[in-house]
């Protein structure tokens, strides 16, 4: 069917040149507008429309009063521009107002858009909207400030959907499932511990990471109350966010203002906020509001011109071609400077080529090089895009200043993720201790390790530690407890569930690179043992608070990693150079431990030297150890900064799957 459009589409091409028609052989002909005031540039005198559409015999822009319903109160033909642009200029006030646009290809009208560049919408983001923008910015917005940041080690990240953060029924949060949830303050569970945004601070993580709150398309806006629930990867309007998060999503200026309220709550805690982008692909393939203005040119092609789908959602963007390029690069910076956003988290960023994610990372470095972007490094499946053009794992090194997420780790210390019943090192799987020093590394090159033995890598792949994510669960498949409990070794308490889990995030928070845990995790969060919960109920998805009290001793553990790591800048080493000097690996250790030494007030620690001693094992080892008069910090699932005990001699014996960390001032 799609072949057959592109045949229309050549065919039209053809037969329409005689009305000013350029014919265009292929995508890499299409004119490239440079302009950056595509679709709509408001003031209250006039309104400017400016519509790419290059392959249009003919456009239309529709003029309503209402963002859903009615009939358009006026119709009127744009006027080819340059550079495949339509213009039209209205000069009155439409301020209120909304509209889409619609264009022809040979006899074929296609359905309306509200457009790509769309900033505001009507509910459920079919028609854009007319609004000032100024009326958007909550009180105090002019001196909203990004929190300080030095380096890109110095960031934990926090993942979490806008629903989960706040709609059990144990939140204490009056806004459940909104945006502005992130403005309350003082809320509590029901044992009157601190949830919400409070709970964020007492936690000590960096940053917030939103899954996908741009409008995305599967939850009905006008039916909120279904409670129905999704991730969120299906882009509908990308610099929009979605409006089943304000709390009028009828109102354009709703979600706007609330998802900035959002922003300037969380930079006044101290916490920068990251977005989930989904630029990959989108919803729809045809019916899509990019498709609709230029028909093909934003997805990519097979060679026999279906449309190939490396997202293995139907479709995939074609980052390469300019105006796609353009689309992504200007997106961000939109949400940088508009939203004041300090993150991006790219899905699939495997599907889109390197020289676009430079250019990204050279744009954002304009407004502010200290905001952060890392990216999934592979691709859902096969793209027509070269491997060696892909923003993947194995291309970091030409990613400037961007992180990719180590699977490497996640999976050495849990277990596969494709195979549940699979556990690892935390679990005691054996042979998994050059994958997880090749995590602990940061993923730079360092000269311990045997990089003939991790499982997915066979060879560091980024040039600093500031380009890996460390992280053992997410969003995706099982969560941490899920899995652990699921793959757990015949035999396996609960309390042993307890320990692997505390002993998989203390390599997450003591190895080189930034730390990223699933929002949750630090309350023993589960999800019902389910693997993709994209559209599962909240029963499922949400965060229970009251855990935070049931499962205090957890939440006291991870408390106390979160606070190792900020207070010691030897776990935050920014130079791989640093890291291959400082960093030694004990020798002649038993099997299944990892131990390592940090030295010489490495990275200006007031620690003079660290051993962090990682046992695998579920039963006590005893290794041999440098002399020394130590301090134990954490050991045998307590952590106490001010010392739990001191300990001097060659031998120490570390208890069943747990860490030990150890210091001499
Ligand atoms: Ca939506």
């Amino acid at each position: 069917m799609k072949r057959n459009l592109i045949k229309m589409l050549l065919l039209s091409m053809v037969m329409y040149s005689c009305n000013q028609k350029v014919e265009y052989a292929s995508f890499q002909e299409y004119p490239v507008y440079t302009g950056d005031d595509l679709e709509l540039t408001y003031s209250p005198d006039e309104s400017k429309f400016r519509v790419w559409a290059p392959t249009a015999d003919a456009v239309k822009l529709l003029l309503y009063d209402n963002g859903s319903e009615g009939a358009a109160y006026e119709v009127t033909d744009m006027k080819r521009s340059t550079d495949g642009t339509w213009k039209k200029e209205i000069t009155e006030d439409l301020k209120g107002k909304f509209y889409t646009f619609q264009i022809r290809i040979g006899e074929k009208w296609f359905s309306e858009t509200p457009g790509m560049w769309v900033k505001a919408t009507g509910v459920n983001g079919k028609r854009a909207a007319i609004i000032d923008m100024n009326t958007t910015n909550p009180e105090g917005w002019e001196s909203d400030k990004r929190p300080p940041l030095n380096n890109f080690t110095d960031i934990s990240i926090y993942e979490v959907h806008v629903h989960d953060f706040s709609v059990s029924s144990n939140s204490g949060m009056k806004n459940k499932g909104k945006f502005l949830a992130f403005t309350e303050t003082g809320t509590k569970n029901t044992a009157g511990e601190a949830t919400g945004i409070d709970h964020l601070k007492e936690l000590g993580i960096t940053h917030v990471h939103l899954l996908p709150s741009y409008d995305y398309a599967s939850i009905d806006e006008t039916k909120l109350n279904e409670n129905k629930y999704n991730w969120g990867y299906d882009p509908l309007n990308y610099n929009v966010p979605e409006g089943g998060y304000s709390t009028n999503p009828y109102d354009p200026v709703s979600r706007i203002k609330e998802f900035k309220s959002m922003v300037q709550s969380l930079h006044k805690a101290g916490i920068r906020v990251v977005m989930d982008v989904v630029y990959n692909h989108t919803f729809t393939g045809e019916e899509s509001h990019l498709n609709l203005l230029a028909p093909s040119y934003f997805y990519r092609q097979n060679a026999d011109s279906t449309w190939s789908n490396a997202s293995g959602c139907g479709n995939e963007t074609a980052s390469e071609r300019p105006m796609m390029r353009k689309f992504i690069v200007e997106s961000v910076v939109y949400w940088a400077t508009e939203y004041h956003v300090d993150g991006f988290r790219f899905d699939l960023m495997g599907i889109h080529d390197i020289e676009t994610m430079n250019e990204v990372r050279a744009a954002l470095d304009k407004i502010d090089p200290t905001i952060f972007i890392y990216g999934e490094g592979w691709t859902a499946a096969n793209s027509p895009l070269a491997e060696e053009e892909r923003a993947v794992k194995k291309n970091a090194k030409q990613l400037n200043g961007i992180a990719v997420f180590s699977d490497d780790i996640r999976d050495a210390l849990k277990g596969s993720w494709m195979h549940s019943e699979i556990h690892g090192f935390v679990s005691g799987t054996d042979s998994l201790e050059e994958s997880v020093k090749f995590g602990i590394a940061g993923g730079i090159q360092h000269g311990q390790i045997d990089y003939t033995k991790p499982i997915y890598s066979k060879a560091p792949y980024v040039n600093q530690p500031t380009q890996t994510i460390n992280y053992v669960s997410c969003h995706d498949d099982m969560c941490l407890v899920d899995k652990l409990k699921e793959s757990k070794p015949v035999g396996a308490t609960d309390a042993e569930l307890v320990r692997f889990n505390k002993l998989a995030q203390t390599v997450i928070f003591t190895s080189q690179g930034v730390p990223f845990i699933y929002a949750g995790e630090e309350v023993y969060r589960n999800k019902k043992g389910i693997h993709n919960t994209y559209q599962s109920p909240d029963s499922i998805n949400q965060i229970d608070w009251d855990f935070k009290t049931k499962y205090n001793d957890v939440f006291t553990y991870y408390h106390g990693l979160v606070a190792l790591r900020k207070a010691h800048p030897a776990f935050r080493i920014s130079k791989a150079e640093l890291i291959q000097k400082h960093l030694t690996f004990l020798d002649s250790i038993p099997q299944n431990v990892v131990a390592y030494k940090l030295s010489d007030h490495v990275n200006g620690d007031s620690w003079k030297d660290i051993l962090v001693i990682l046992n695998g094992n579920r039963k006590a080892m005893t290794l041999n150890i440098p002399e020394g008069n130590w301090n134990i910090v954490c050991h045998d699932g307590q952590i106490n900064l001010t010392g739990i005990k001191p300990v001097s001699g060659m031998s120490f014996t570390v208890a069943p799957s747990s860490a030990s960390i150890l210091y001499i001032e």
